[in-house]
C-alpha cells in the first residue's frame, strides 16, 4: 500500500490536537497517521506549576492518549524521538525508527538558562511530570529533614524562584499556598519559611499591563512571597543564587529556575536555522526549504507580519497552530493552496494561587481576582473538551457545576 505517511512528534498541546484534527479531517484511505510521545500519557503543561507546588496532584494533570485518540485511525508508539534525519525522511527513536512523507515537529521546549553558570546543574526545572513531582517532593523533603532534626539548617526551608515571566509567577502563587500548609503539617512556624522570587527585569511579568502586575504582586505579597526585582541572578550554586554587581548570595534549599524556554533539543541537532533558541516557520507553519515539514507549538516562532514580531508562543497558540498545520496536511494532500496562520488572541489569564488570579480578555478587558480564576477554569476546561470533549471534562474539570 502506497498511502502517504504522516508522522507527528510529541504528544503536547501542539501534537495532540493536530492529531486529533487531522483523524478527523482524513480518511483513512487518504492517509497513515503515526504519533509519537515519550509516554503513554499527554501532561497539561499548563498546569505543571500546580503539580511542582503540590496544590495538584499528577494524575489530575495527564491524560491517557488512548483515551483521546482513536486509536483505530492512528499509530500510536509510546518512544522517545533521539533524532531526525530530514534528509532521509526518518526518525530515529530509542526502540526503532519510524519514515515518514509528512513530518509535524511538535516536541516542545526544554529549559533556556541564557548561560547562567550553576542553572544547569543546580536548578530544579518545570518541563515535564516527573520533573515537577521530583520539586513536589524535594520542598517536602526540607521540611521533614527540618522537622525531625537531621537539617538543622533553617535557610534550607526557602524556596528560591528564579524568573517573573508566566511560570514563576503562577508556581510562587501556588507555593503561596502551599507552604502554610507544609508548616502545618510539619510544625514549623511559617515566619522561618522564605519564597523568593528573583528577575532581572525591572518589572514581574513584563509585557503585562501595569495595573494587572501591580495587583499580581501586591497579593503575592500580601500572602508571603518576597521579589527582588532587577535584580540578575550572577550564578547559581549548590546554596541557592549570587544575586547583582554585589555579588549578594541568598541560600535555599528548594531552587527552581523558570527564566526562559527554547525548542526541544532535537530541532537544533535535525539542522534546522535556530534564531533565539527556536525556528522561525513560514506562514503556513512550515519550515524555511521544506516542503514537508511542519514546526510548531514552542518549538518554533511564527512571524506576525503586522507588528514584525513573533507571535507569542504558549498553549493558546499551539492550539490554534494545530488546526491551521491539520487543514495544510489536508490540503497537500489534496494539492489545494495552503494557508496563512493567524493568530486570534484571547486573552490571557494568570493564576495568583488559590482562588486569585488577574488577566486580561477579549479586547483587553481587564479581570482580577475571583472573576479571574472563574475565567481561568473556563479556560482550561474549554482545553479539556477540545482535546478530549465533555467525557474529559467530567473526569478532570475545574469547573464546578454544584
Ligand atoms: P508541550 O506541551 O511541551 O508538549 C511537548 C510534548 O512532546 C510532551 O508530551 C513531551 O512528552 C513530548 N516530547 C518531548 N520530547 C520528546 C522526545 N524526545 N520524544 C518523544 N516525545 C517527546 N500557555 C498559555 O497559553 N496559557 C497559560 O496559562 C500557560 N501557563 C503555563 C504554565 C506553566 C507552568 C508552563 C510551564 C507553561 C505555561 N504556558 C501557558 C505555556 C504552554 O504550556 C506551552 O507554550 C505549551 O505547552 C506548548 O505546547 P507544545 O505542544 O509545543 O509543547
Amino acid at each position: 500500500e502506497n498511502k502517504p505517511k504522516i508522522l507527528v512528534l510529541g504528544a503536547g498541546y501542539a501534537g495532540m490536537m493536530t492529531t486529533r484534527r487531522l483523524s478527523q479531517q482524513l480518511n483513512p484511505e487518504e492517509a497513515d497517521i503515526t504519533l509519537v510521545n515519550k509516554h503513554n500519557y499527554h501532561y497539561i503543561t499548563t498546569w505543571l506549576h500546580q503539580v511542582a507546588a503540590g496544590t495538584a496532584e499528577p494524575n489530575s494533570s495527564r491524560v491517557m492518549i488512548s483515551d483521546v485518540i482513536d486509536t483505530k485511525r492512528v499509530q500510536l508508539h509510546y518512544d522517545s524521538v533521539v533524532e531526525i534525519k530530514k534528509d532521509e525522511q526518518r526518525v530515529i527513536l530509542e526502540n526503532g525508527e519510524l519514515s515518514y512523507d509528512y513530518l509535524v515537529i511538535s516536541l516542545g521546549f526544554e529549559t533556556a538558562t541564557f548561560g547562567i553558570p550553576g542553572i544547569k546543574e543546580h536548578a530544579l526545572k518545570i518541563e515535564n511530570i516527573d520533573s515537577s513531582r521530583y520539586i513536589r517532593e524535594h520542598i517536602e523533603f526540607q521540611f521533614a529533614r527540618y522537622s525531625s532534626g537531621v537539617d538543622k539548617n533553617e535557610d534550607n526551608l526557602n524556596i528560591l524562584v528564579g524568573g517573573a515571566g508566566f511560570t514563576g509567577i503562577e508556581f510562587v502563587g501556588e507555593l503561596a499556598k502551599r507552604v502554610p500548609e507544609l508548616c502545618k503539617k510539619y510544625n514549623i512556624d511559617r515566619e522561618k519559611v522564605r519564597i523568593i522570587n528573583v528577575e532581572a527585569a525591572p518589572t514581574i511579568l513584563p509585557g503585562f499591563d501595569e495595573d494587572l502586575v501591580e495587583y499580581g504582586k501586591k497579593s503575592l505579597e500580601d500572602r508571603g512571597v518576597e521579589f527582588r526585582i532587577g535584580a540578575k541572578i550572577q550564578e547559581c550554586t549548590e546554596k541557592g543564587f549570587v544575586i547583582g554587581d554585589d555579588r549578594e548570595e541568598i541560600n535555599a534549599g528548594t531552587v527552581v529556575w523558570t527564566g526562559g524556554v527554547q525548542a526541544s533539543p532535537i530541532v537544533s541537532e535535525a539542522g534546522f536555522d535556530i534564531v533565539k533558541g527556536k525556528v522561525t516557520v513560514e506562514d503556513d507553519l512550515r519550515a524555511p526549504g521544506h516542503d514537508n515539514i511542519f514546526i510548531i507549538g514552542d518549538c518554533s516562532w511564527v512571524m506576525d507580519k503586522e507588528n514584525d514580531r513573533p507571535y507569542p508562543a504558549n498553549a493558546q497558540s499551539a492550539i490554534q497552530e494545530a488546526d491551521t498545520c491539520a487543514a495544510n496536511l489536508q490540503a497537500l494532500l489534496h494539492d489545494e493552496p495552503l494557508q496563512s496562520f493567524i493568530f486570534d488572541y484571547k486573552g490571557t489569564v494568570a493564576s495568583l494561587g488559590g482562588s486569585d488570579a488577574m488577566g486580561t480578555i477579549f479586547d483587553d478587558k481587564k479581570l482580577f481576582g475571583m472573576k479571574a480564576k472563574a475565567m481561568k477554569n473556563i479556560i482550561d476546561d474549554r482545553y479539556l473538551y477540545l482535546v478530549g470533549g465533555p467525557k474529559l471534562i467530567l473526569k478532570k474539570g475545574k469547573v464546578r457545576f454544584f
